[in-house]
């Protein structure tokens, strides 16, 4: 304790997942390290703060917090609040799937990490690609060596760390890890429309497998070549070069 580095970790599974167990195991020799996480899963709520109803939080075990709460709710709590003193690097995972391209956006793994980089907090999030099967492992190893980095390093202002570990595929070692951008998601027919037994229609969303353009250099191209990726994620989301094209609304306004 003392000076020892305080790691926050987070995620969107909830705080039984073993990606959560595997990711605050592998960075205990790095510092103090708490988790806070929701209480259970939350995937796919993106950057939601819970605003109207009160937030509990329950010690369910050493260092181990559980919030009735969205990701962004429990760094929000654990760095304004609970934890007592700054945190010097969040982390967030490790995810059960991917979080590439633009599905970005609607991550709960990613919004933590971009909530621990608006408080001013160097963060990452790192999620393990595939379905049913993971691979831990690997995700938190390299996410302990990256941690060491970013601990020793720091990461560059309002810029979060998205890591992508690939699918195990037919015990395929990983060949590396390369910094990527992020790639474009194909939206296709990805709702799936039933009927229920009363005869009314139901939806779901995502049924499909993930379909991406396939462009080097993206973070989508680097996990299926078995790559790790990272991305430097920016959390201005200004697009600086559209300024020219819309330089066209010069129409007079009042
Ligand atoms: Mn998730």
């Amino acid at each position: 304790m003392g000076s020892s580095p305080l790691i926050l970790v987070c995620n969107d599974d909830g705080v039984h997942s073993e990606g959560l167990a595997a990711l605050a195991a592998a960075v205990q020799p790095l510092g103090d390290v708490v988790v806070v996480a929701p209480d259970r899963e939350r995937s796919a709520v993106s950057h939601s703060l819970t605003l109207h109803r009160p937030l509990r939080v329950e010690e369910v075990g050493a260092g181990r917090h559980a919030v009735n709460g969205t990701p962004t709710d429990c760094v929000n709590l654990a760095i304004n609040g609970i934890l007592g003193r700054r945190p010097s690097l969040v982390l967030s995972g490790i995810n059960k799937g991917a979080n590439l391209g633009d599905d970005v956006t609607y991550s709960g793994t990613v919004s933590a990490a971009m909530e621990g980089t608006l408080l001013g907090v160097p963060s990452v999030a790192v999620s393990a690609v595939g379905r049913g099967s993971f691979r831990f492992d690997a995700a938190a190893a390299f996410s302990a060596r990256l941690a060491a980095w970013v601990l020793e390093r720091s990461l560059p202002p309002d810029t979060l760390l998205n890591v992508n570990v690939p699918a195990p595929r037919d015990g395929q070692p990983i060949r590396g890890f390369a910094l990527t951008r992020m790639g474009r998601r194909r939206y296709g027919d990805a709702i799936v429309e039933k009927v229920d037994p009363r005869g009314k229609k139901y939806y779901w969303i995502g049924g499909e497998e993930l379909e991406f353009v396939q462009e080097e250099g993206t973070d989508f191209h680097a996990v299926s070549q078995g790559f790790i990726s990272v991305t430097p994620i920016h959390l201005d989301l200004t697009n600086y070069k559209s300024f020219d094209a819309l330089k066209a609304l010069d129409f007079a306004w009042p």
